[in-house]
């Protein structure tokens, strides 16, 4: 264990393990420094400027989030030990934060009016707090063109402080790397490799680099004018299905504690809005479980190829078909449950109903920005209807309901419709890393045990760890499973299967760590709070507290899903289920231009 060493900030005797930096020491004892570009576990450059202490003697002013901590040393004239001594807010750290913040809006795009990030920048309300006007170096901006070439985001380096969080989060943790600095001095701008356009490199639309953003410069491409476009035209029977992980952080954008679970107020919500239907993506992530179990049970049986890959992430999908195209044999064929809810609407649901699937409008609300480059992949359709018309976020969803004049803590708690109502805790659970692998276990042990589950709880592959591992007995086989989340962990696990270092039957991987409660279109939390709070562990409580209180734990006991293949799919893998549920891939070129 590391030498623990006392240091004083702001006249206060501070403890913290050697090696750790003054913003950090800060903060374990209740010193919050600002800063914008540090982000705990990710991002610590000295880059911004703005987390500038004073440390007594020679030292003068340091960047507090790369600048250790010391041990005590013998004051130069009475040989006496003397603590390392930091000031994090005098009125001359006051004046050299507020010119620094001058310095970087002297350089940005000042549109808060209209900003998407209004409320919620980072940069903003430390304006804010400083009183900065920024007419002291006059209002400019850098002028360059907002790129949008992406189905899923847009960047815009007008409003770019170069903090370079994205890139960290970009590199680190998703060993893509699509984007890094590039230029010198003022016209330093964030971009890919040759200035080329986001769509036409080996970006996989996971969305990590808007969350940790700062401001507006990166953002989700809206697609709300769509939805109110749809729900406002009287041919159209619009339909919204939200995801698993929805529910456990919609609250956020409205000032609920982090990992409530909403489920009630999102579906009150969203009746007001106008949906003609209200449904459970849930009940497409029992279908999908049964659609992968079955396929699992199939390669259990042929022997292989092993391990098949979960293919409920976009973003991880996408990964491979970039970075490992041999494996793509390996992936489920199983749609995710976006794909399959879409499917399903368009086809059993219009059926029910009588609806012209044509008249049938899908919109999804994901955790996620890849899933809408997933709603407008061509393999995610049928008889040319796509399954998905409209794919939008968490986010987008919270402006929607704030734009309709809705008021959330008035909202009573309402169900879903029931005829894609009812879901599993398994398929609540799909919203944190290794929900889908116990999930699927839940299901798989009991069809190939043909006995009901005595234990229910896969604790080995719950909890934020990024690669975790586990082998069951099933039916006397020893299956192997591992499950992977941030796609830095997802290459490291394939590379060490790729070695031969390890084998698995069964892999799930989540594109974002911890799973969709931290995809990429999710709500956005500020450093100060997202460097205090496990925003994955928090928002997947909420998940698996849900699964833990039902009685209904099991996506092969779903009603709803029984109902299904017994009045419409027949089996589940029956040649309708593949028609409608299962998709393939495409090996990707990473760079087009
Ligand atoms: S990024 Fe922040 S400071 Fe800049 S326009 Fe948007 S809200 Fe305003
Ligand atoms: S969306 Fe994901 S892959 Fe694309 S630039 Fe952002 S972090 Fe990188
Ligand atoms: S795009 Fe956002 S996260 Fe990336 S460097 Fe600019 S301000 Fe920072």
């Amino acid at each position: 264990m590391a030498e623990m060493i006392k240091v004083l900030i702001d006249g206060k005797v501070c403890e913290a393990p050697a090696g750790t930096t003054i913003i950090e020491c800060a903060r374990l004892n209740g010193i919050e420094i600002p800063s914008l570009c540090y982000l705990k576990g990710l991002n610590a450059i000295g880059s911004c400027r703005v987390c500038l202490v004073e440390v007594k003697g020679a030292r003068g002013l340091a960047a507090a989030c790369v600048y250790p901590i010391e041990p005590p040393r013998p004051d130069r004239v009475t040989g006496e030990m003397k603590m390392m001594e930091i000031r994090t807010n005098t009125p001359a750290l006051q004046k050299a934060r507020k010119g620094t913040l001058e310095l970087i809006l002297s350089n940005h795009d000042q549109s808060c009016l209209s900003c998407s990030r209004s409320g919620t920048c980072e940069l903003q309300s430390l304006a804010a707090e400083y009183g900065v006007d920024a007419t002291r170096f006059g209002v400019g901006g850098k002028d360059v063109p907002v790129e949008t070439s992406s189905l899923h985001m847009i960047r815009d380096n007008n409003k770019c402080i170069l903090c370079r969080r994205c890139v960290a989060a970009c590199k680190l943790n998703q060993d893509v790397g699509v984007i890094a600095p590039v230029g010198r001095g003022i016209n330093t701008r964030i971009t890919c490799a040759f200035d080329m356009e986001l769509n036409n490199g080996p970006c996989v639309s996971c969305g990590q680099c808007i969350t940790v953003c700062p401001t507006g410069a990166l953002h989700e491409k809206d697609n709300t004018d769509e939805v109110w476009a749809a729900l406002a035209d009287p041919t159209k029977h619009v339909v919204v299905g939200t995801a698993p992980s929805v529910r456990a952080t919609l609250g956020e954008c409205f000032g609920d504690e982090i990992g409530t679970n909403v489920e009630g107020k999102m579906v009150a919500a969203l009746r007001r809005l106008g949906f003609d239907g209200v449904f459970d993506v849930d009940t497409a992530a029992d279908v999908t479980i049964m659609e992968e179990g079955t396929e699992f049970i199939g390669r259990v049986k042929a022997g292989g190829p092993f391990p098949m890959f979960t293919s409920c992430s976009p973003g991880w999908v996408k990964f491979c078909e970039y970075y490992y195209p041999d494996y793509l044999e390996n992936l489920s064929t199983a749609k995710s449950p976006q794909g399959m809810f879409g499917a399903l609407m368009k086809s059993y649901y219009a059926q029910k109903k009588g609806i012209d699937p044509k008249d049938i409008v899908v919109v999804s609300v994901m955790p996620c920005t890849a899933k809408k480059f997933e709603a407008k992949r061509p393999e995610l359709g049928n008889d040319g209807l796509a399954d998905i018309d409209i794919s939008i976020t968490t986010r987008e969803l919270s402006r929607m309901i704030k734009k309709g004049n809705i008021v959330w803590d008035k909202l009573p708690d309402e169900e879903f419709d029931p005829i894609f109502g009812i879901a599993s805790g398994a398929a609540h659970i799909f919203g944190a890393t290794g929900g889908v692998m116990e999930a699927a276990l839940r299901t798989v042990a009991e069809i190939l045990e043909n006995k009901q589950l005595e234990k229910l709880d896969f604790t080995e592959v719950r909890g934020t760890k990024g690669i975790k591992e586990a082998t069951y007995t099933v039916a006397g086989i020893d299956v192997k499973v591992a499950v992977a989340s941030g796609l830095s962990n997802a290459r490291k696990l394939i590379e060490m299967i790729r070695s031969g270092e390890k084998f698995y039957h069964f892999v799930e991987i989540m594109a974002c760590p911890g799973g969709c409660v931290n995809g990429g279109g999710q709500p956005t939390q500020p450093a100060s709070v997202r460097n205090n709070v496990d925003l994955r562990a928090k928002r997947a409580a909420a998940l698996y507290n849900e699964d833990a209180a039902m009685g209904l734990r099991k996506s092969h006991e779903n009603p709803v899903v029984k109902e299904i293949y017994d009045t419409y799919l027949g089996e589940p893998g029956s040649h309708k289920a593949h028609e409608l549920l299962h998709t393939h891939y495409v090996a990707r070129e990473k760079y087009t231009k």
